[in-house]
């Protein structure tokens, strides 16, 4: 299965992608962590990133792309299928994407939107904590860790990222209804557009999507 992820930020694209990764091995291509990862190396470029980040700003659809680009030509583990996560988030990115697939012969078979209510997006992001080894998600009310601070599944420890705050949630929300949005119609135009209620928590998620796959 080859899917695109599509919906807003707090939306449930990363508990969706824990779903495919775990139920149908998909390979998470998740170009937000891969800014994170850049980030890490403390490198001019990683310093760059982050201060846009932690605005809410988009990365230039360059650098994106040729990080995605690469993935497609080297990892050999796209092959049992893809989710991209992230990706595309803007028309030109979208574009471009058609291409790199279209060279890569892995062609795709659905983009899946994913929409929710805004109280709720505000509530699911400002709580959400992340495990800095593993990446795995949880949620200081909806799905807190066993021990205050760490992973259940890693023992890494949990942080919340630096635009998981109401002011950059704003930022990005904007962003996404401006360049994001619009791009659900390029897939509607090629017939490829599916759609799961974003409310509803992981487990009916996961229950909506197999009914879906149906
Ligand atoms: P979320 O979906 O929760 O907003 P992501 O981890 O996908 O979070 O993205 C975090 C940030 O990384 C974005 O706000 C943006 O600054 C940057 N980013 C991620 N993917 C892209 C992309 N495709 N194009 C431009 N910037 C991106
Ligand atoms: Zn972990």
């Amino acid at each position: 299965m080859r899917v695109v992820l599509l919906g807003p930020p707090g939306a449930g694209k990363g508990s969706l992608a824990g779903v495919l990764k775990e139920k149908y091995h998909l390979a998470h291509i998740s170009t937000g962590d891969m800014l994170r990862e850049e980030i890490k190396k403390g490198t001019p470029l990683g310093a760059e990133i982050k201060a846009l980040i932690t605005k809410g700003a988009l990365v230039s659809d360059e650098l994106v792309t040729k990080l995605v680009e690469q993935r497609f030509l080297h990892d050999p583990d796209l092959k049992k299928g893809y989710m991209l996560d992230g990706f595309p988030r803007t028309a030109k990115q979208a574009r471009d994407l058609d291409a790199i697939l279209a060279k890569a012969q892995m062609p795709l078979d659905f983009a899946l939107n994913m929409d929710a209510d805004p109280d709720l997006i505000l509530k699911r992001l400002t709580g959400r904590r992340v495990c800095r080894k593993c990446g795995a998600l949880f949620h200081m009310t909806n799905k807190p860790p066993l021990k205050n601070g760490v992973c259940d599944l890693c023992g890494g420890e949990l942080y919340q990222r630096t635009d998981d705050n109401e002011e950059t949630i704003k930022a990005r929300m904007q962003v996404y209804h401006e360049s994001t949005q619009p791009i659900i119609d390029h897939y509607a135009k090629q017939h490829k557009l599916k759609k799961l209620d974003g409310n509803l928590e992981t487990a009916d998620l996961a229950q909506a999507l197999a009914a879906m796959l149906k």
